[in-house]
């Protein structure tokens, strides 16, 4: 792939700043009109489960496609280490600044570094957010969460169920995804895979996927797609005209 193909779309800016001075501007959507609005999420993984989980609480009609007979099944459920957060328990010098570097560093200086930024941002509310959604962190005796220090991180920011971390994390989410799914905001497409992506004038609008059990071939049309297929594959490539969200960064830096 040229580079002339990468486009991050991601808003321009110092790298402290970037995403919060863009969330301060952009468009919102009242809360009557979020479900007039129809969102294609890709996967159902980490990424994509919670994605759809997220927009379907929001009020927006989320329809949500896996390859895969359950999205349980997603290669999410695969994590073992656990989850990398800022939140400096430890008191050993951890900020987001360290998270963000360490996590560029680890993934061989290849990801989009503003998107780094955001996730080391939001890295805390993450943890949060599974610990609400029931999901078992490692405890400390007094009750509050333990981490411990992964790969070649200099300090003590991951969060951990276990050796099970990702099937973990993956059930608290399909328990939001299900909780949606049961609220009639989501729509679940399971044993789809999806071979083009449909783009009208410049915006991802639509996918062309195969139902996997009938063999035919079916589209689907949206106000918006999210592709969170896991990343390693030349869907990259059709990301420069959709949002694209995996999970994969934050794991690049464990393996160092
Ligand atoms: C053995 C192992 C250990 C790991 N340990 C850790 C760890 O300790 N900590 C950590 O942070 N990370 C770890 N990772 C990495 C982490 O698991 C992944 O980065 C993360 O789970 C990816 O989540 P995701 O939602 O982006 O993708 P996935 O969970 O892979 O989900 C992809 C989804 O996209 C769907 N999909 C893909 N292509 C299509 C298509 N064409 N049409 C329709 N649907 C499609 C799939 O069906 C699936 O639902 C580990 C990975 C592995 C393999």
């Amino acid at each position: 792939m040229s580079s002339v193909n990468l486009n991050a779309n991601a808003p321009s800016g110092p790298i402290e700043t970037t995403w919060s001075e863009h969330k301060k501007k952009i468009k919102l959507v009242a809360p009557a009109n979020k479900r007039k609005h129809t969102v294609i999420v890709v996967g159902t993984g980490l990424a994509g489960g919670a994605a759809a989980a997220s927009l379907g609480e929001l009020g927006y009609n989320v329809l949500n496609f896996c390859i895969q007979d359950s999205p349980r099944r997603a290669h999410s459920v695969a994590a073992q280490g656990g989850i990398n957060a800022a939140k400096n328990y430890q008191n050993d010098g951890d900020s987001v600044w360290r998270l963000f570097h360490d996590t560029v560093k680890g993934g061989d200086f290849r990801a989009r570094e503003a998107n780094v930024y955001r996730l080391a941002e939001v890295s805390n509310s993450i943890i949060d957010q599974c610990a609400a959604q029931g999901v078992p962190f490692g405890r400390e005796y007094g009750g509050t969460l333990a981490n411990r220090s992964f790969g070649g991180a200099q300090v003590s920011r991951t969060f951990y169920a276990r050796g099970q971390t990702g099937q973990q994390l993956l059930l608290g989410a399909y328990s939001s995804l299900m909780r949606q799914v049961d609220a009639g905001t989501v729509k679940l497409f399971p044993r789809r895979e999806m071979l083009d992506l449909v783009v009208i004038d410049g915006k991802a609008r639509g996918i062309v996927c195969r139902n996997l059990v009938t063999g035919e071939v079916e589209k689907y049309a949206a106000d918006a797609v999210i592709l969170a297929t896991g990343g390693y594959s030349t869907v990259f490539f059709l990301s420069t005209n959709a949002v694209n969200c995996n999970a994969t960064a934050a794991w690049r830096c464990h393996k160092r």
